[in-house]
């Protein structure tokens, strides 16, 4: 007789999506998992909580909660979460995307929007590649990693991330590991309550597209790699131009910091050149969110 067995976050999943596509030791399931696993914390109305995609690998996220979900087009899950909040801005957004949906094709959309302070919180799923469409390099592959559009080594710059959104206007920016997947909770259950825009880079391998062409070993040594190589340091962001194939991976709270957000920004301005009624209208929209 079948037996069939219930996971305890299962009432956060499509399990009818199941099973999903990631590839055996890919990290992207930690991620998700630990998402699931703020959210479980914060004890949010679930019914008040949307999670945006765009395409790719991590993207497929958006298809396997069981929230508000939005699967959009490759790099603008930030334009489409930006309409949410702006049209909601009672609903707590999460954008999940990984490195290339976020920082190559919606690149303009992160900086932005980290810019005009919108309180979102943004997972990054960092695996230096693009993984579904085939190994490609992308904007966070380190130099001289080998890909399918790099067969003799990368000779660009990787954008260092946490740098970027910081630089950009984030208030809150976190990088860590599938590894260190406590921290990774806390920083996230800590940039979903942030109000303005949060950043958090998860560190995660891809066996398929990025380790087996750069000699990395599978997904457990990788695992072990982001152990032992791993350095935490609180508070200051990290300078490197991005990481390296096998150098050292600064990992922390980098930046917790306060900033009046978009809304907040906009209440004051309207104060100042709108009449009531419909300044007041604003008020109550935007107190009865941000108190
Ligand atoms: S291709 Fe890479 S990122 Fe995509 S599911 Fe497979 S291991 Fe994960």
């Amino acid at each position: 007789m079948s037996e069939t067995l219930a996971h305890p976050l299962d009432y956060l999943l499509r399990t009818d999506r199941f099973p999903h596509i990631w590839c055996s030791g890919c990290g992207i399931g930690i991620a998700m998992k630990s998402l699931l696993l703020a959210l479980e914390n914060l004890k949010l109305p679930l019914d008040q909580v949307a999670v945006v995609s765009g395409i790719g690998c991590s993207a497929r996220v958006a298809s396997y909660v069981k929230l508000d979900a939005f699967h959009t087009t490759h790099g603008r899950a930030i334009p489409f979460a930006t309409g949410l909040k702006l049209a909601n801005p009672r609903l707590t957004v999460i954008v999940f995307t990984g490195d290339g949906d976020l920082a190559a094709i919606g690149g303009n959309h992160f900086i932005h929007a980290a810019r005009r302070n919108l309180d979102l919180t943004v997972v990054c799923v960092n695996n230096f590649i693009y993984g579904m469409t085939g190994g490609q390099m992308g904007p966070t592959t380190p130099l001289a990693a080998k890909s399918s559009t790099s067969p003799y080594g990368n000779f660009e710059y990787p954008f260092n991330l946490p740098r970027l959104a910081a630089a950009s206007g984030a208030v809150y920016v976190a990088r860590w590991t599938v590894f260190h997947v406590r921290r990774l909770i806390t920083a996230l259950e800590e940039a979903v309550m942030k109000p303005g825009f949060s950043f958090v880079e998860v560190i995660s391998p891809c066996p398929t597209g990025y380790l087996r062409r750069n000699r990395l070993g599978d997904a457990l040594e990788m695992m072990k790699y982001f152990k032992t190589h791993s350095k935490i340091v609180h508070g200051t962001l990290p300078d490197e131009d991005g990481l390296d194939v096998r150098g050292e991976i600064i990992l922390g709270k980098f930046v917790d910091r306060e900033r009046p957000t978009y809304h907040q920004m906009m209440r004051r301005q309207l104060a100042a050149f709108m009449v009531e009624p419909y300044v007041e209208k604003v008020h109550d929209e935007i107190e009865a969110v941000e108190g």
